[in-house]
């Protein structure tokens, strides 16, 4: 196991593998606007390892590939990664599942998985992600029939505070408060998630979307295609991603105008001026699922890299006045903007998913690193959704009340109830837990 002291200078190249680089940006996340208050980051090698070290650290907590721009993973005891454990993705083609070590990020399995002719619903904006980070949090992509990726999740095997080894099964009780955890409940080693038959997609970017069309054509423009995303910067450039499946004999061809917008004649990124390199392919081009739902390609640095970003999620019935409640506050909002993503996910049973009970549009925000800047318009966005009972994402910023946090989960109390059980001295608990869920 390799244990890395978080107090001291990080040791040279203690393991050859890595780069001092690598081992420093250990303390901090990916945005670099949290540095964590653990002592220790560890990562085991095998899950008895993980076991010993769970049940002996009286607090602990496990850290993803550390995307959060919250400090929903922090502690100030120790970390621990599992993407050490030995890598594993074993497809059960009967049962039309795979297993995973839950460390895998989700790039390096889709390919995997496509090789075997299979593939996930969906995916998030980027493929960088680790499946268990993303499944804790809620992560989504877009599709008003997708589910979050956590819905995918069919069985999950966790080190409880007590270090033994549980696996949970999608038909057992409590398991829908077990999936999206912020990570409360125990270490998770591996996941077991459904999958599809592999699926080819096209992806067309139509510019200059009118954002009039997008509040009163909105159920039509999300519903166009099996996945869209609207990204505007509220400053003029409003552009929509169209992600349509292709299934056997397709011949589609995309309208050159759509919704009042008309089709790019070369590639784009979400973030208006960056280079539309780091983005998968577009222009209608067909290719394989985990190569066109994210956004960004794996290889290279997704979104603009100098980001913070926060996200707003609204019960469908809510999705146009929550949009028009945001668009009067577009000139507070641009200048401290990179671009916004409109989507929507599907409604789930999980209960601390911000999808929770009902369909919802996603209302994102990629912002200018600049937390003095952003942090009195995010209170105005929070303002003005607050009659929405948006929920922020878990693993974005924001600073809506802790009691208005509280009062959009309806299932808080079983979940409350569920880490009783699972880790009762709060081995796993950490502010941010303390603060949100009580
Ligand atoms: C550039 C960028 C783009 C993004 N795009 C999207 C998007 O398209 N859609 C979206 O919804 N979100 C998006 N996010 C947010 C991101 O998906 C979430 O914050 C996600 O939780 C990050 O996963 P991670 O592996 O980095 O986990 P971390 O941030 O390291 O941890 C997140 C939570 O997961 C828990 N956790 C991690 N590993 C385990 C484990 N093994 N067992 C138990 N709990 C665990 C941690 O304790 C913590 O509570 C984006 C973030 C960035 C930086």
């Amino acid at each position: 196991m390799r244990s890395i002291l978080l107090d001291r200078p990080p040791p040279r190249r203690r393991d050859p593998g890595r780069t001092l680089l690598a081992v420093s940006a250990e303390r901090t996340n990916w945005a670099g606007n949290l540095t964590y208050g653990a002592t220790r980051v560890h990562t085991p090698s095998s899950v008895e390892e993980l076991q010993d070290l769970v049940a002996r650290t009286r607090r602990i907590r496990a850290l993803g590939s550390r995307h959060s721009f919250s400090d929903v993973a922090d502690t100030t005891g120790e970390l621990v990664s599992v993407a050490e454990l030995p890598p594993r993705v074993e497809v059960d083609a009967a049962a039309r599942t795979v297993t995973v070590a839950a460390g895998l990020r989700y790039g390096d399995l889709a390919e995997e998985l496509h090789r075997q002719g299979w593939a996930l619903h969906n995916l998030g904006s980027l493929p960088h992600i680790s499946v268990a980070g993303a499944v804790a949090t809620a992560t989504h992509g877009s599709g008003d029939g997708n589910g979050n990726l956590a819905t995918a999740v069919a069985g999950l095997q966790l080190v409880r505070a007590d270090g033994e080894l549980v696996t949970l099964r999608r038909d057992e009780p409590d398991f829908a408060g077990a999936v999206v955890a912020l990570g409360g409940l125990g270490v998770v080693v591996a996941v077991t998630l459904d999958v599809v038959p592999a699926f080819d997609v096209r992806q067309v970017v139509y510019d200059d979307l009118p954002l009039d069309t997008v509040a009163e054509r909105f159920d039509e423009i999300f519903a166009a295609a099996y996945s869209v995303s609207v990204f505007t910067d509220w400053a003029g450039t409003t552009r929509s991603w169209v992600k349509h499946r292709v299934e056997d004999g397709d011949g589609w061809t995309p309208d050159p105008a759509w919704m009042g917008a008309r089709l790019a004649d070369g590639p784009r990124n979400p973030v208006p001026g960056m280079p539309a390199l780091n983005c998968t392919e577009q222009l209608g081009v067909a290719g394989p699922w985990y190569d066109r739902l994210p956004h960004f390609r794996l290889g290279f640095t997704p979104s603009s890299g100098e980001e913070l970003q926060s996200e707003f999620l609204v019960a469908r019935d809510h999705a146009v006045e929550a949009f028009g409640a945001v668009a009067k506050l577009a000139d507070r909002i641009a200048p401290v903007l990179q671009v916004c993503e409109v989507r929507t996910v599907a409604g789930d049973d999980l209960w601390l998913s911000s999808s929770y009970g009902r369909g919802v549009a996603g209302l994102h925000f990629t912002w200018t690193k600049d937390p003095e800047g952003v942090r009195p318009v995010l209170a105005e966005i929070e303002r003005a959704l607050a009659p929405y009972d948006a929920r922020p994402h878990w693993g974005k910023l924001f600073t809506v009340d802790p009691a208005q946090v509280r009062e959009r989960y309806p299932r808080l109390a079983d979940f409350r109830r569920l880490r009783g059980e699972y880790d009762p001295d709060g081995r796993f608990g950490n502010a941010f837990l303390h603060r949100y869920l009580g």
